[in-house]
């Protein structure tokens, strides 16, 4: 027993917080048992990619996740929890030729960078983990740049290949000039745009002085222009059918086709197909076998088919909108709003999105979109809802998966292919992991044409390809067999992702998960929203809204920071809201004006003017204030009655310990469900709601004073009653605030429990020791107390002073007995000198002299107050 505790005034977290993560680390509290044979409660968390530093919504995310984690243990789960870290992709090589000045034609030194900002970046974001309180087991840890990472990759795109799923071949895919790769679908978005409209005229072959005019937001594809189209039930032009139009500035000529998927209403209602502008091009071009004609290069320069070699694609819009002039072929330019396809996803792009023809791996997904969809029915989603996102982007989806990147930092496609017929040639799975570039290939000619022109693909993988075999990965498939039934095919796999990545990470995880093990790969999936800024808009540093881990972490603690996350709602947007305030006056400043401020002050005078000031954050830090100060309340009684353990099998229960057990066993079954449907929200604000209006304002006044008992019985009573409530409660908050319930845990509970953490405890039962009968007396009890009291602030008198006399009538003798019961209660919670309670028509008339007059409404009794 080491009754030598000390329990500070203060909460001082930062010390706490650093005393804690040593002490769970040391002490190995959450290690991962693997020799436990019970069936395993798995958890494929998001790896987060390696930028750096944790955002908000890494810290939304992650908080949900290690409630998962921690939840399901406290309710008796074999949870496995591994942490991973997606290291691949475009941001590493931008930061590395950035940084260090490398540029990745220099492929092994840029190579070797990247790993090593890779690895300095993982150290950091562990740090921030820990910080964050995350009970992952870091022995299980795994990076995608791994080589026994890399080989599961491999092996499943050997696996594909094999299957037939997996192809190489030149097709317009979206292409990214300022990233210079193609980008997935998933990748690429949409931006409003205001733009223009050219009104082009094109001269009609053999129709001298006859043109037509095409209208157009991309008139640099002239000279990429193979065919014209026009409805066929457009009566403006019957007349045009297989005539041809004369290319400026080419000696080409195009024919016109009839072709009723033409918007009449868009423009003239005349349309040129270009190689490619845009997806419509790309069917029109198969559909008519037109020609490809290709103008730009891959880093976005005009090439040798374009009179504009050397000029960026948008330079050339510019020249050939005055050339046309010249030429008197502008009929019109109009303004024009549309929206134009980004580089949206996974990096600060934003750039428009090309179609360039080129030769790529693909895997064939939307011959199995049907297959997906089936795996997303089979599991539970929370919330429902965005079961539809995923099953809408499936049923959209007409594209295959083009799974190639034209950069370096990635996982090696693993195969050659023959440059003179196409022929694939894979390696040998035992020698895989591979770079194809650096070893050769394991055959000399190619086996169906005799060449000896066998090239290694220099391609990457996507870093969804990466990505979407987590699940495979912590579950050791292709490694340890034992293993991988336990934690994948006989396990509840749990998938906690935010919705912005359902087409991208679940959809891809779900369709190769199951092609490669015939097993849908999850039971349930948990969805978060995005963190958004106080003005209700995603966090973007160009609408600057955005906050920092680092701005907020040292000023509030985890434990705050981690009831902020909890508050959030499932599935939805989260803001995490600030006000501007103005230092000196305290005054709340508007963003409009602080706008105009920070470009106006240097950032030094602005910062000494204004400050931000984190309005959730003060009301959670508030709450571990309130929880602080009343387990300490407990601790400092119990330095006064000595007890030796929290044993209560033998003690009579009080009305008003029974009414809160009581009360207890309903919030626990509230929050339960809440927390069992992962609806963190609603169990935390019950269970907050429950501990600072219940149990600290009332529950404590009321059984105080049996603390300073004269009967040593009586206070030891008391206090062990109330410790085994405030235990149950402890455990409640312990997943979602882990520091301040394992500070409280050590300093007033460890003495009498057996185990090192609160952390290692299982989900509160209900209490069974008490009658309802007790319960509902003191329910009574507890809604007197509440309106003497409010009588009481009513009148300005201090809590703890005396009253000289109360008394409380009755309408029915038997109730007599029951308040009686309740008496001493009564009268030392409110501090009663003279407390009389008596039959309604026993009241002597000459008694009546009330100062104020209440009914209590349950008994249908009175309550007279004599100040
Ligand atoms: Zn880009
Ligand atoms: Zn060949």
């Amino acid at each position: 027993m080491n009754q030598e505790s000390i329990f500070p005034k203060r909460f001082k977290f930062k010390t706490i917080q650093a005393k804690w993560i040593k002490f769970w680390k040391d002490h190995d509290i959450y290690a991962f048992d693997s020799n436990n044979k019970k069936k395993l409660f798995t958890i494929d968390t998001p790896p987060p990619f390696v930028s750096g530093t944790l955002h908000m919504g890494h810290i939304l995310n992650h908080s949900w996740i290690d409630f998962v984690a921690r939840y399901h243990k406290l309710k008796g789960d074999n949870v496995y929890f591994p942490q991973g870290f997606d290291c691949h992709g475009l941001p590493v090589e931008l930061a590395v030729s950035k940084n260090y000045g490398i540029s990745k034609e220099n492929r092994e030194n840029f190579l070797e960078k990247c790993i090593e900002w890779v690895n300095d970046n993982i150290t950091s974001m562990t740090n921030q983990l820990n910080e964050l309180g995350y009970s992952t087991d870091w022995n299980y840890t795994y990076k995608t740049i791994d080589d026994d990472y890399k080989f599961k990759v491999q092996l499943s795109l050997l696996d594909f290949f094999e299957k037939g799923l997996l192809y190489r071949e030149k097709f317009p895919t979206h292409f990214c000039v300022n990233c210079e790769t193609s980008v997935a679908k998933a990748e690429v978005g949409y931006q409003e745009e205001l733009g223009k409209l050219w009104y082009i005229r094109l001269p009609l072959v053999g129709r001298e002085k006859e043109y037509i005019t095409i209208a157009t937001t991309r008139p640099e594809y002239m000279e990429a222009c193979v065919a014209v189209l026009v409805n066929p039930n457009d009566q403006r032009y019957l007349d045009l059918s297989a005539a041809e139009v004369k290319i400026p500035f080419t000696d080409r000529t195009v024919r016109i086709y009839m072709d009723k998927n033409v918007d009449m209403n868009f423009g003239t209602g005349i349309v040129y197909v270009c190689t490619y502008g845009d997806e419509m091009d790309i069917k029109w071009k198969l559909e008519y076998d037109l020609d490809e004609i290709q103008i730009f290069t891959e880093n976005g320069l005009m090439n040798q088919n374009s009179n504009y070699q050397g000029l960026t694609i948008l330079e050339a819009r510019d020249q050939i909108v005055k050339d046309l002039e010249n030429e008197g072929l502008i009929e019109k330019i109009e303004d024009y709003e549309h929206s134009i396809i980004i580089h949206s996803e996974r990096s600060s792009c934003r750039q428009p999105i090309e179609y360039l023809p080129i030769y790529q791996w693909f895997i064939n997904v939307k011959d199995y979109t049907k297959e997906i969809i089936k795996s997303a029915e089979s599991m539970n989603w929370y919330p429902e809802k965005h079961k539809e996102r995923l099953i809408d982007w499936a049923n959209g989806l007409d594209w295959n998966w083009v799974i190639s990147r034209q950069r370096v930092f990635g996982t090696p496609i693993p195969f050659w292919y023959c440059k003179q017929c196409g022929t694939i040639i894979s390696p040998k799975k035992e020698d895989l992991p591979v770079d194809p570039v650096n070893i050769t290939p394991p055959v000399d000619i190619c086996p169906k044409c005799d060449s000896k022109n066998i090239i290694g693909e220099k391609d990457v993988c996507d870093c969804w390809i990466d990505s979407s075999i987590t699940p495979l990965v912590i579950s050791k498939w292709q490694e340890d067999e034992e293993f991988y039934i336990k934690s994948y095919l006989n396990a509840e796999v749990h998938r906690p992702q935010g919705y912005e990545i359902i087409r991208t990470w679940m959809f891809y995880t779900l369709f190769r998960c199951k092609m490669l093990t015939g097993k849908a790969p999850f039971s349930e999936a948990m969805i978060n929203g995005m963190v958004a800024g106080p003005d209700g808009r995603h966090m973007s540093k160009s609408y600057g809204n955005i906050v920092s881990p680092d701005e907020v972490m040292p000023e509030f603690g985890t434990d705050a920071i981690r009831q902020w996350a909890a508050l959030g709602s499932l599935g939805d947007d989260y803001p995490f809201d600030f006000t501007w305030i103005n230092l000196q006056s305290k005054q709340p400043i508007s963003n409009e004006v602080i706008k105009i401020e920070q470009k106006k002050l240097s950032k030094e005078k602005f910062d000494k003017k204004y400050d931000r000031r984190f309005e959730q954050l003060i009301g959670t830090s508030r709450f571990i204030t309130k929880m602080w100060n009343a387990y300490r309340f407990l601790f400092l009684n119990l330095k006064n009655i000595k007890i030796a353990d929290l044993n209560i099998e033998f003690i009579k229960l009080t009305p008003v310990d029974s009414y809160y057990y009581s009360e207890f066993n309903k919030i626990l079954e509230i929050i339960t469900d809440c927390y069992n449907r992962y609806n963190w929200h609603d169990g935390f604000i019950n269970s907050r709601i429950f501990f600072w209006n219940e149990i600290c304002d009332n529950y404590i006044e009321a059984i105080k004073y049996r603390f300073y008992s004269e009967e040593h019985r009586v206070r030891e009573n008391a206090i062990k009653i109330a410790l085994n409530l405030f235990y149950k409660l402890l455990i409640c908050f312990g997943f979602i605030m882990p520091f301040i319930t394992e500070e409280i845990y050590s300093v007033l509970f460890k003495r009498f429990m057996k185990i090192d953490s609160i952390h290692l405890e299982s989900w509160p039962s209900p209490f069974t020791r008490f009658s309802e009968i007790s319960a509902k007396n003191g329910g009574m009890l507890i809604e007197i107390i509440k309106l003497l009291r409010n009588i009481k602030s009513k009148l300005q008198i201090p809590l703890n002073q005396e009253i000289s006399e109360i008394i409380i009538t009755t309408p029915k003798k038997e109730n007599l007995k029951v308040l009686n019961n309740l008496r001493e209660d009564i009268k030392n919670t409110i501090r009663i000198n003279n407390l009389k309670i008596i039959e309604i028509s026993k009241l002597n008339e000459n008694d009546l002299l009330p100062t104020l007059e209440e009914d209590v409404d349950f008994l249908n009794g009175k309550i007279y107050f004599f100040k």
